[in-house]
C-alpha cells in the first residue's frame, strides 16, 4: 500500500470542500491534479493565537485590484514544505464577530511573499512548518466560497477531516486482523494473560471504528455531507493510536525504550493524535454541544466586533 499521506489534505478534505462549495472552473483546475497526486494541498487553518480557538486567525486579506494581499503567520503547517497549494484561512473584515470577517482562499505556495520554515518535531519528523505571507498576492478567482464566509468552508473541511478514512489501525490482506495485532501473534507478549486482555481490548474498539468508518464512507458514498459526529471518530482514532503504541512500548519490554524499536516512532507520534486535527477536549465539546446538545460553554466574544474582542486579550 503506498503511502498516501502527503495527498490527504487535496483527497479528503480541500477536494470534497471545493466539490460542495468550489465554482466549476476550480473544480477543473484543482480536482482532477487533487485525485491524480499531480499536486499536493497543505492546510493552513493554525496560528499562533488561533488552535482550538480557530475564528480568532489574524492573517489579513486586503482587496488589492482582481486579488488579495495576505499578510500574517500561520504555523503546524503539515506538508507545507512539499506542498503545491494551501488552503488558507484569512481575516477580511476584522469589524465584525470574529466569525463572520473570515474568507477562505487557495494560496500557490510558491507565490513571492510565502516563506515555509519547517519545524523539528520530538518523533524526529520535520512535517509541519511555520509559514509567513508578507504581502502574497491571490487572485479573487482562487476565494473558495463567499468573501466573509470563510468559516463555512472552514467548518466543511474540518468535518471532512474528522471524518477522514484514515483512522482505524490499517488491516493485513483481506482481512480484519491489523497489522498490530498481527505483529504481535505467535509473540511472548500474547503468553501474558494480562498483556493479552489487553489486546483483545483494543481489538474490539478497532473493529467498532473500522465499522464506524464503513458507515462513515456508505454516508459520503450516498451523498450525506459529514457533520459533527465525526468529532467522535476524531476522538477514538486517537485513541486507538495512543494505546496501540502503548501496548507495543508494554510489550517490547526495555528495548522499547531505545530508539531503534520499529514502534519508537509511533509511541512519539501517539501524542500528537490527541492534538492535530483539533484537540480532545475540543472534540468533546462538539459532542457535549453539538450531538447531545447540553448547555454550550460560556463565550463572550461571539456578538463583539474582533477587533474589539481581540483588544479585550491583548
Ligand atoms: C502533528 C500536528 C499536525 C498539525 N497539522 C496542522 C495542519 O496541517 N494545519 C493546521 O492548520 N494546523 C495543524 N495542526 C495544529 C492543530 O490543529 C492545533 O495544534 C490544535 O487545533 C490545537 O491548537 P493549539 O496548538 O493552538 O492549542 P490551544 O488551542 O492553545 O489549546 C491548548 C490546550 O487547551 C485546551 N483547550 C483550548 N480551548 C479549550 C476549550 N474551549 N475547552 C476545553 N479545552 C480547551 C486544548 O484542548 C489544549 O489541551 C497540527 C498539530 C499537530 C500536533
Amino acid at each position: 500500500m503506498p503511502d498516501l499521506y502527503p495527498f490527504r489534505v487535496g483527497t479528503n478534505m480541500a477536494g470534497p470542500v471545493l466539490l460542495e462549495h468550489g465554482t466549476i472552473a476550480q473544480r477543473d483546475r484543482w480536482v482532477r491534479n487533487m485525485a491524480s497526486g499531480a499536486e499536493i494541498w497543505c492546510q493552513m487553518f493554525s496560528e499562533p493565537d488561533a488552535g482550538s480557538d480557530l475564528a480568532n486567525v489574524s492573517t489579513t486579506a486586503v482587496r488589492d485590484g482582481d486579488g488579495w494581499r495576505l499578510n500574517g503567520q500561520k504555523v503546524w503547517t503539515s506538508r507545507g514544505e512539499y506542498a503545491d497549494w494551501g488552503i488558507c484561512l484569512t481575516r477580511t473584515n476584522p469589524d465584525v464577530p470574529k466569525h463572520n470577517g473570515l474568507t477562505m482562499f487557495a494560496l500557490d505556495m510558491r507565490s513571492p511573499g510565502v516563506l515555509v520554515r519547517p519545524l523539528v518535531q520530538m518523533n524526529g519528523d520535520s512535517h509541519f512548518s511555520e509559514v509567513f505571507l508578507d504581502d502574497a498576492f491571490v487572485p479573487d478567482e482562487q476565494r473558495i466560497g463567499e468573501t466573509h464566509g470563510g468559516w463555512t468552508i472552514t467548518l466543511a473541511v474540518l468535518a471532512h477531516e474528522r471524518a477522514g478514512a484514515d483512522r482505524s489501525a490499517p488491516t493485513v490482506g483481506g482481512t480484519t486482523v491489523p497489522l498490530w495485532l498481527s505483529r504481535m501473534i505467535g509473540t511472548p507478549a500474547l503468553a501474558d494473560p494480562v498483556l493479552r486482555d489487553r489486546t483483545m481490548r483494543l481489538y474490539a474498539f478497532d473493529e467498532t471504528i473500522r465499522l464506524t468508518q464503513l458507515r462513515t464512507l456508505a454516508n459520503q458514498r450516498a451523498g450525506r455531507k459529514p457533520g459533527p459526529e465525526g468529532s467522535g471518530m476524531k476522538l477514538n482514532g486517537a485513541r486507538s493510536f495512543k494505546a496501540r503504541a502503548a501496548l507495543q512500548a508494554t510489550a517490547g519490554g526495555a528495548h522499547a525504550l531505545l530508539s531503534d524499536w520499529d514502534g519508537h516512532v509511533d509511541l512519539l507520534t501517539a501524542p500528537s493524535m490527541s492534538i492535530r486535527g483539533g484537540t480532545d477536549e475540543i472534540q468533546l465539546n462538539i459532542l457535549a454541544e453539538r450531538i447531545l446538545g447540553l448547555p454550550s460553554e460560556q463565550r463572550t466574544d461571539r456578538s463583539v466586533p474582533w477587533a474589539v474582542a481581540r483588544r479585550g486579550i491583548a
